[in-house]
């Protein structure tokens, strides 16, 4: 981890030194190469670049590669073993074809996206990775797992069904314990519990940051988009630079008035599916007409951000759990939180509708959508719509055409207020 992780001190840039460099407009103008290091839209516009200078530099220095595959996993641990989380979930539809020879066309595009780059050996962070974390979430990734374990170092982590039942909590105790000794072991480092809360205090001030972003969508003329908001992340969590370019795009965006353009804009909440790096097509549709994404609460959104890990409990192990466990995915049954935080989202963000993202064969997200439209219809009161695609953009002209209807729909009832 960066010396500043954790501790960054947004009233102290200077200009030399990486942890505190000057904080910048980034409004547009001609800048030098120095400067447009410093702005927000031009480091995570490079973001893939700037992960994998990370992670080789890193590993060159005796840190490990960690892949991992979704949000249930806790980085903290992986950072304490002086490990390197990198997010594995693959976004391109190049890498479908070849995925399609091993595994069922019918399959979410992220599983199969995920897959073709494993064996097409194209992410150079698989490549890297001394242990790839694999979550048993859906059945769909759970098996594609059992393939990939035939060429990688696969860790299963298995998840609770029933977040609930009172046992769920010790299962998942026990596997976060499992995963621990696992990484003990496989790096030779002894895992403390000022390690762990080393490494929750670096990713409360990631939640932290990632959330004040977000929460500048509040606002009734946000001065960013959805899709902008969704470019300020990062594949590999706790990199200092990083941080420094959330606080530079929150002093930019906290200062700047809405841009010119869309005067009223349709406000939407984005619910569904995470939109992981080279999917965000639907996004895209969606903002490239009247519409605003002012919230997502998925799990590249605010779904996993939201709740921080309490960095002064005695047993840090067990304060993971908890913040872990919570998380309120379509893979558990039941899964009420989810539609808590919905509520409250809608409450906060004041959205216009709701457009759910399923990704094709995703049965859990698809199911749950019918608890989703009542919420939306019958107690929120605002029109929902449901998009189910995969990765291919064959279908961009149709859902542009039923996100258009959607829109008139909000107009139409605004009209008639
Ligand atoms: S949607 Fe569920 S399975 Fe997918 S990353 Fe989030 S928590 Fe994991
Ligand atoms: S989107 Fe659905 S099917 Fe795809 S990996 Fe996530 S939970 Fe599984």
């Amino acid at each position: 981890m960066g010396k500043c992780c954790g501790n960054i001190n947004e009233n102290a840039f200077k200009p030399d030194d990486p942890c505190n460099p000057p904080s910048h407009g980034c409004t547009g103008e001609k800048t030098n190469n120095k400067e447009s290091a410093n702005c927000p839209v031009t480091w995570f516009g490079n973001m893939i670049q700037n992960c994998y200078e990370y992670a080789t530099d890193a590993k060159s220095k005796g840190k490990h590669i960690v892949g991992i595959m979704c949000e249930y996993t806790p980085r903290e641990l992986i950072m304490a073993a002086d490990g390197i989380p990198v997010c594995l979930c693959g976004g391109s539809a190049e890498m479908i074809p070849p995925a399609e020879e091993h595994l069922p066309a019918n399959l979410c595009p992220l599983i199969k996206s995920t897959f073709g780059y494993n064996i097409k050996k194209t992410n150079p962070f698989i490549e890297m990775a001394e242990l790839i974390v694999a979550e048993t979430t859906c059945d769909g990734k759970k098996k594609m797992y059992e393939l990939m374990g035939q060429t990688r170092n696969v860790h299963i982590l298995e998840l609770p069904q029933k977040p609930d039942d009172q046992d769920a909590m010790s299962h998942w105790l026990s596997q976060l314990r499992n995963l621990k000794a696992k990484l003990e072991e496989l790096f030779n480092v002894d895992i403390t519990d000022e390690k762990i809360r080393q490494a929750i205090r670096t990713m409360n001030k990631e939640r932290q940051l990632r959330r004040e972003l977000a929460e500048l969508m509040k606002s009734q003329s946000p001065s960013l988009t959805g899709r902008q908001l969704l470019d300020f992340k990062s594949s590999i969590s706790g990199i200092c630079a990083d941080f420094q370019q959330y606080s530079n795009a929150l002093n930019m965006y906290k200062n700047q008035v809405a841009k010119p353009g869309k005067t009223s804009p349709v406000r939407v909440l984005l619910t569904g599916v995470p939109i992981v790096h080279g999917a965000e097509r639907v996004l895209d549709i969606i903002e490239s007409g009247d519409g605003l994404v002012v919230a997502m609460d998925n799990c590249t959104g605010l779904k996993p951000i939201l709740e921080d890990v309490d960095e002064n409990a005695d047993d840090p192990i067990t304060a993971l759990a908890q913040k872990y466990l919570n998380l309120p995915c379509s893979v558990m049954t039941k899964n009420n939180r989810r539609m808590d935080i919905l509520r409250q989202m809608a409450a906060d963000y004041k959205p216009d509708c709701i457009i759910e993202l399923i990704w094709q064969a995703c049965i859990t997200y698809d199911v749950e959508s019918y608890f989703v439209k009542k919420l939306a219809e019958e107690q929120l009161g605002i029109p929902y719509l449901r998009i189910e695609t995969d990765y291919s953009p064959s279908d961009s002209a149709r859902i542009g055409l039923r996100v258009e209807a959607l829109f008139e729909t909000v107009r139409e009832r605004s009209v008639c207020k």
